[in-house]
């Protein structure tokens, strides 16, 4: 475990490649690993003087940082999911999870019996919420479970809320989340789009190190990042986006 200037890959070139498309992307901007998403109510944590450099993709629109490419997962656990976390994501205890499954009982309302999973899912607190409603479901976490198995089987439905903006490998993360899913099955996920964000917005609440959100996504990313793997992504809002190959009989 070093310091953070230690342990930060630092910005030696103003051109990065795409890590969905590998198209050349020009330096986007550049911030303080503390910048975090509460900013706009009044949550300023004190600069680290630790600079944090984000590129955007000429041709999908990713937003993204090699600073953290290549962090274990334990640094990820010190440094950012450590106990000051809540600081800077105060709903993801209780109100996330919760206002989560009430989408999902939702959104699976015509089946009784789908196996569900939530990818990245925490400590699970929505997969219990789920489990209270009489839901199969599971949950899988690669940072809170990393010493645990992965589960056996393959699911109907799996969830990932709030898990690709935060990784730094968005096609190992897509490829592992999608291999959980049987033939037929969907994934739904959430993530905030950059679509309609104007250039050189480093102010932008979303673009926010210290709450791990270090790979942001556009539309056109998302549908290259999930044609990698064969499905399409159907974009209910900028937040909300469900990858299928086909419409299953449950949600037709
Ligand atoms: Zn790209």
């Amino acid at each position: 475990m070093g310091t953070l200037t230690d342990m930060l890959r630092p910005c030696v070139s103003s051109v990065s490649h795409c890590k969905v498309c590998s198209a050349k992307a020009p330096l986007y901007g550049v911030t303080d690993f503390n910048k975090n998403c509460e900013e706009a109510k009044g949550v300023y944590l004190p600069l680290t003087g630790v600079p944090v450099h984000y590129y955007q993709c000429s041709r999908c629109g990713l937003v993204f940082t090699i600073a953290f490419d290549h962090w274990s997962t334990s640094d990820f656990r010190e440094h950012i999911y450590n106990e000051r976390y809540v600081t800077v994501d105060p709903d993801y205890v209780e109100a996330r999870p919760a206002a989560n499954a009430d989408m999902i009982a939702d959104f699976i309302k015509k089946s009784q019996s789908l196996a569900c999973l939530d990818y990245g899912g925490g400590n699970g607190t929505l997969t219990t919420l789920l489990r209270h409603r009489g839901i199969d479901a599971h949950s899988w976490d690669p940072v809170a479970n990393h010493e645990d198995a992965c589960p056996t089987g393959s699911f109907d439905f799996v969830s990932a809320f709030e898990v690709l903006e935060h990784t730094p490998e968005p096609l190992a993360t897509v490829e592992q989340a999608l291999g959980f899913l049987r033939e037929g099955g969907v994934m739904l996920f959430s993530t905030n789009v950059f679509d309609h964000v104007p250039t050189r917005s480093m102010d932008h609440w979303y673009i926010a190190p210290r709450n791990g959100h270090i790979t942001i996504h556009t539309k056109p990313s998302l549908q290259a990042l999930f044609a990698r793997f064969g499905y399409r992504v159907h974009h209910f809002n900028d937040n909300f986006h469900l990858a299928l190959k086909s419409v299953p009989a449950w949600l037709s």
